[in-house]
């Protein structure tokens, strides 16, 4: 079977779903690669590199489509990349079925496989193809960077003839696989990392990463359906949102990831607490494609409200693409072996099998989706 992969076509996706290297992987299970000229120079692959690991380099997008009967996306296909899809061929991407139920429909329509890189279950078995998971590390980590560039001291304290520098003190909200990325990031940088959680069980985690965790003075369990987080009490809110404020007088940097699935963000930073940070501080607000964490952020911009930068990017794993680009080829690479046990060059989409049934949201043109319930190792 040939697979292909197109450039990306979202204004300002940087990131390719192949590399070089991962696609001379993909060729020895069997199957031949082509990538569409141009697929991955915005993140420093060129054609000729890939021409280099014997991929062949295809002028266009619609015959990189029609000559490909499985095709590795990074973005969900746009409406007009699904008319190109060949007949019965194979989708392999991010595809968000709860949010793009159109999209679906027009995929199925093409009698086709598609498997989302979203719906991975999250068990132990599965983490080699989590990309949740290897794009939010990437995210948490440009984060803190985004913040450190825009915030107009050291992280890190010093001692210096010219004078003695305190440390930046930086508050995670949401000690996910993001926040607990962001601490390790804004630790190495030296910064005083302080984060808080709704689950409990994400406390000795911050812990271990060095970082102090800020509870909240209210009795209530966090944890709610997969072992994600659940909307808490009108009691429990109020009582983080007085530590919330709290913390934003006393620290220069916040980094927040809150997110609760199929929810809008719960918004946990106030027009009143930005105005109360320091002149100079950064909120970094890593949910602003989900309505953002903080009031006043703008998703997708930087915007300085009260003298306070808030950064409400949505594009933060694209803004590192070299890296993005290669743990992200390298889930799909997992996900091929799973899907290619004879290294035949031939996939076999089992739906016996826990994680290729719940990665699986059409099935020979049948929508397939939702999965069974994801089981949390
Ligand atoms: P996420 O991106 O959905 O949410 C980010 C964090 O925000 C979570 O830690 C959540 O508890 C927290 N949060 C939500 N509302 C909050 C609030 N009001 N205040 C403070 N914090 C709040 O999370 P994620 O990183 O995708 O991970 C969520 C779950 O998935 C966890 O249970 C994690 O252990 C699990 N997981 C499992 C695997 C696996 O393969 N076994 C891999 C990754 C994640």
């Amino acid at each position: 079977m040939r697979i292909g992969i197109p450039k990306e076509t979202f204004p300002g996706e940087r990131r390719v779903a192949t590399t070089p290297e991962v696609a001379e992987k993909i060729m020895k299970l069997g199957f031949e690669v082509a990538v569409e000229s141009g697929a991955g120079d915005a993140a420093n692959f060129s054609d000729d590199a890939f021409r280099e690991a014997s991929v062949a380099v295809v002028e266009n997008a619609a015959d990189l489509w029609a000559g490909s009967d499985i095709v590795l996306k990074v973005r969900a296909p746009s409406l007009a990349e699904v008319e190109l899809m060949k007949e019965g061929g194979c989708l392999i991407s991010f595809i968000w079925p709860a949010q793009n139920p159109e999209l679906m429909d027009r995929l199925a329509a093409t009698g086709g496989t598609v498997l989302a890189m979203d719906s991975v279950p999250r068990i132990s078995r599965a983490q080699k193809l989590d990309a949740l998971s290897s794009m939010a590390n990437i995210a948490g980590y440009r984060a803190v960077i985004e913040a450190a560039h825009h915030f107009g001291r050291f992280f890190c304290g010093q001692v210096t003839a010219a004078g003695k520098v305190p440390p930046a003190k930086v508050f995670v909200i949401g000690a996910g696989v993001a926040g607990l990325a962001a601490i390790g990031a804004a630790s190495g940088l030296g910064a005083i990392v302080r984060a808080t959680d709704t689950r409990p069980e994400v406390k000795d985690q911050v812990k271990s990463m060095g970082a102090e965790f800020v509870e909240v003075d209210y009795q209530e369990e966090g944890t709610g359906v997969g072992g994600y987080a659940k909307v808490m009490s009108e009691g429990y809110q109020k009582a983080q949102a007085e530590m919330i404020a709290r913390q934003a007088m006393d620290v220069d940097v916040i980094i927040t990831t809150a997110l609760i699935p199929g929810k809008p963000a719960p918004k946990l930073i106030t027009a009143g607490m930005v105005k109360s940070m320091k002149p100079g501080s950064v909120i970094v607000d890593m949910a602003a494609e989900q309505g953002g964490n903080c009031e006043l952020t703008v998703p997708g911009e930087v915007v300085v409200r009260h003298d306070v930068t808030i950064i409400g990017y949505t594009d933060l794993p694209s803004r590192l693409a070299r890296q993005s680009s290669t743990l992200y080829a390298t889930n799909l690479l997992h996900l091929l072996e799973e899907l290619c046990p004879q290294k035949d060059g031939t996939i076999v989409v089992d739906m016996e099998d826990e994680v290729i049934r719940g990665t699986t949201v059409i099935k020979d043109g049948t929508i397939t989706w939702p999965p069974p319930p994801p089981k949390i190792s």
